[in-house]
């Protein structure tokens, strides 16, 4: 009844556009991304990520990013609603394109901003409803993905620069440094997931919109399906990704550690190039048969394929050199537990 009730009271605030996969595609998809780097990098500092216990919390946290959905905070849905998806189309009427548009968050709102202004009327607008003022976007996701890679990749350079100082009295800086490289790990799992599912890159996310001469279903359940009841129906998960991973090894993309962002852009291209086949699959009624098991599962193996790579790329391009370790231990002030706190430096006068 609690449950009932809370389910109640938050469901007007839960935009189903933005929903994903749902919890266990997620999952599945961290589960096998996170193997796909214990396969490619056996340094024994990053054994810890595949442990069962680490590997199972970490794939929890890859399904954070859509339950912050569970509070009704503009400044939250502002920030986190629109990282999930990118309305292709959308660019299209700014005449922006994903060759043009900017990496950077910031400079690509403004570029938004700017695109909207010289073409009056095109794109989307904010109505009375937007209580996040997110309906003008088309979406952050490329800039979501890079963001978390960064987020990773640093938070493996520090851990690392903690096993170089090599201090027993450090274990609770290399917990909470295992604790954010787990977090970094999930957004960017969740990201990732997100965007090989195609109706996360297109305005027809709840059914096709406008113009329809092939007569696509309108019907806003398709994403809940493609989300959810697909896998539910053909039983795909961990195991069948791994199997067709096991088949076909070279499926992702490889992105350049210094610069994810064309890789990533590649990911969202290939997933809305299969929009309409999945439309297609949805009149037909294949969805529910061989080809559309075939094809979400197709959808799932990408994403964790490409993860991978990611996971990897950011690991390896992480290893600090001793400068980093030196401005680490300059700026750290660590102190061990019950050691006497250093004296401090006098202040120095405020020019504020
Ligand atoms: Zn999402």
């Amino acid at each position: 009844m609690r449950n009932l009730l809370l389910l109640l009271v938050l469901t007007p605030f839960i935009s189903p556009s933005a929903l994903a996969w749902d919890a266990p595609g997620h999952r599945a998809i961290t589960r096998v991304g996170i193997e796909r780097f214990k396969e490619k990098v056996p340094d024994s500092n990053a054994a810890w990520i595949a442990e069962d216990d680490w590997s199972i919390q970490i794939a929890d946290l890859a399904t954070m990013p859509d339950r912050w959905r569970n509070i009704r905070s503009p400044s939250l849905a502002h920030l986190n609603n629109p990282d999930h998806y990118l309305d292709v189309e959308d660019l299209t009427d700014l005449d922006l394109s994903l060759e043009t548009i900017d990496p950077l968050r910031h400079e690509f709102a403004a570029q938004l901003r700017l695109a909207r202004e010289s073409h009056p009327g095109a794109g989307r607008a904010s109505g009375p409803k937007d209580f996040s003022k997110t309906d003008a976007y088309p979406g952050f996701l490329p800039q979501a993905i890079c963001e978390n890679y960064a987020k990773l990749q640093s938070n493996f350079k520090t851990l690392r620069v903690l096993e170089k100082i090599n201090d027993p009295a450090r274990r609770n800086e290399v917990q909470a440094l295992r604790i954010a490289i787990a977090m970094s790990m999930g957004s960017l799992a969740h990201f990732v997931g997100d965007c090989a599912q195609p109706l996360h890159t297109t305005r027809h996310h709840h059914g096709w919109v406008g113009d329809n001469p092939n007569g696509f279903t309108t019907k806003k359940e398709i994403h809940a399906q493609i989300d959810a009841d697909t896998l539910r129906k053909h039983g795909l998960g961990e195991a069948s990704i791994r199997t067709q991973l096991k088949i076909a090894p070279a499926v992702a993309n490889m992105p350049d550690p210094m610069n994810p962002w064309p890789a990533v852009l590649k990911q969202i291209e290939k997933s809305h190039a299969q929009v309409e086949p999945l439309y297609v699959l949805e009149k037909s009624g294949d969805l529910w048969k061989a080809p559309g098991s075939a094809f979400i599962n197709e959808r799932l193996v990408d994403a964790a394929g490409f993860l991978g790579e990611l996971y990897i790329a950011a690991w390896e391009s992480s290893a600090p050199s001793d400068d980093d370790v030196a401005i680490f231990v300059k700026y750290d002030g660590f102190a061990a537990p019950n050691a006497p706190t250093p004296a401090s430096p006098p202040a120095e006068p405020s020019t504020k």
